[in-house]
């Protein structure tokens, strides 16, 4: 079980992680984007930051509905919808399931595809989820997560966008580096780097 220490050390790490590289994910997006995903992320990750005392008192699935409904209030954009999802879900699964992270993360990431209507191999965060998440049933250990993590966004360069506002650049995404993934992989290593 994940005891309340453990939860701020995760809520810590994710803001932490994500204002980091805010500037990053800034101008990853503003090459295929509107520029807004570093600013909004840091947003909506520092708010739950702000939340930290209420959000890690609760039990696990509680907390994760918590974050999630936090960051759908504050990221905005596309992506606020999206990570919310991916917490809110996971939360729920956790409920039902609980101790089945690897079960409860996949079908999380399935709620994430349903919402954006995505799938993988369409240069969205899709792209290191559901690798990661396939990884996780196998057994694989975080930093090897986290290593599968970097290459799933490296791998998003070539690929042409297909979904979300890169799609309408079609051709001129290619070469660049999907924001949604990268922000995925930060925050993948961030929770998997407070447990490593
Ligand atoms: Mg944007």
């Amino acid at each position: 079980m994940i005891s309340e220490a453990q939860l701020r050390a995760l809520i810590s790490a994710m803001a932490t992680t994500i204002a980091a590289h805010a500037d990053e994910l800034a101008a990853l997006d503003s090459a295929i984007g509107d520029g807004d995903h570093g600013a909004n992320m840091k947003r909506g990750f520092d708010a739950v930051a702000a939340d930290i005392d209420q959000i890690a008192a609760k039990p696990l699935p509680d907390a994760l509905k918590a974050i999630g409904t936090k960051l759908v209030m504050t990221v905005g954009g596309a992506s606020g919808p999206l990570y919310g999802t991916l917490f809110l879900a996971l939360g729920k699964e956790l409920a039902a399931t609980p101790g089945d992270y690897a079960g409860a993360f996949r079908k999380a990431v399935d709620a994430v595809a349903a919402r954006g209507k995505s799938e993988i191999g369409q240069k969205t965060m899709l792209d290191v989820l559901y690798p990661v998440a396939d990884a996780l049933r196998a057994g694989k250990e975080p930093s090897e997560l986290i290593a599968i993590a970097n290459a799933e966004v490296a791998a998003t360069g070539p690929r042409k966008a297909i979904r979300g506002r890169a799609s309408f650049l079609g051709d001129r995404s290619i070469g660049h580096i999907d924001p949604g993934a990268r922000s995925s992989a930060l925050i993948l290593q961030a929770v998997l780097g407070a447990f490593a």
